[in-house]
């Protein structure tokens, strides 16, 4: 069974010290796969360094909307130039965060089309953050062609679900699901078509019920896999045969791994 974190900042200084033994874990319980998404242009040469010397991590990068303040006017060159000098799987973390106080919102709008043009014109996916502002990323999005992507830790409404289907995007669902008390969002990941959903952590945060208050790893991802299997009432090799073939297709994974040359 090979499965596909497609959300997980191995990056981090949370996992330093241990990074070779989590990533060891997470094979053996066949994570075979990790997209690393950037999320702060000074993290970004760490995270490259740290996907290039592992076949199975996959870098992405990207402007988070969260550290809004801490972007310089350059870095959005400065992604320009990283994805002309460097194989990336993705544009991301980017979109738009209307839940944290205090974050400019015409400033977001502007750092999120820059980057979704980068993401256009050199035709790579893009890895959304959304909270609280789904319709007006959608609308970003219905202006903005992209070749699609993934929407991380979907919450939305079956409705807006089906508007990024129609714009090539698949939805990310990880730890919350895991928890009973996540009714609505259960309800989601039972109604969506299988189609539209792949798996993903968000290590370190949005640790599993199974370890909660610990912190996240690719390595719990079955236990992601294990819930979503449960809602659905589905075997759980179907599932993940499904979601890892979905997070393939849309992030182009094989593309990618011909261009790095393994
Ligand atoms: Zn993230």
């Amino acid at each position: 069974m090979a499965l596909i974190d497609t959300h997980c900042h191995l990056d981090v200084g949370e996992f330093a010290a241990d990074r070779d033994a989590v990533l060891e874990r997470a094979r053996a319980r066949g994570v075979t796969g990790i997209v690393v998404p950037g999320v702060l242009a000074e993290t970004w040469d760490e995270l490259l360094a740290c996907c290039a010397g592992d076949a199975n991590l996959f870098p992405a990068l990207g402007l988070h909307p969260v550290y809004l303040t801490r972007h310089r006017d350059t870095d959005v060159v400065r992604l320009e130039q990283c994805v002309a000098s460097h194989p990336l799987l993705a544009i991301g973390e980017i979109g738009l965060d209307y839940h944290v106080e205090g974050l400019d919102r015409a400033r977001q709008q502007t750092l999120f089309e820059a980057q979704l043009e980068i993401a256009r014109s050199c035709g790579l996916p893009v890895i959304l953050h959304v909270r609280k502002a789904h319709d007006t990323v959608l609308a970003t999005l219905q202006r903005i062609r992209v070749s699609g992507g993934i929407c991380h830790a979907f919450n939305g409404s079956l409705q807006q679900a089906a508007r990024y289907r129609e714009l090539g995007f698949r939805l990310g669902f990880g730890g919350m699901l895991t928890y009973e008390r996540s009714r609505r969002l259960r309800a989601l990941a039972h109604d969506l078509p299988l189609e539209d959903i792949v798996l993903e952590t968000d290590a370190p945060d949005m640790t599993v019920a199974q370890h909660h208050g610990e912190r996240n790893s690719p390595e719990y991802l079955p236990y992601c896999l294990a819930a979503l299997a449960q809602v659905r009432a589905m075997p759980e090799p179907d599932v993940a045969a499904r979601t890892t073939a979905n997070a393939r297709a849309v992030l182009r994974m094989d593309a990618f791994v011909a261009g790095r040359g393994q």
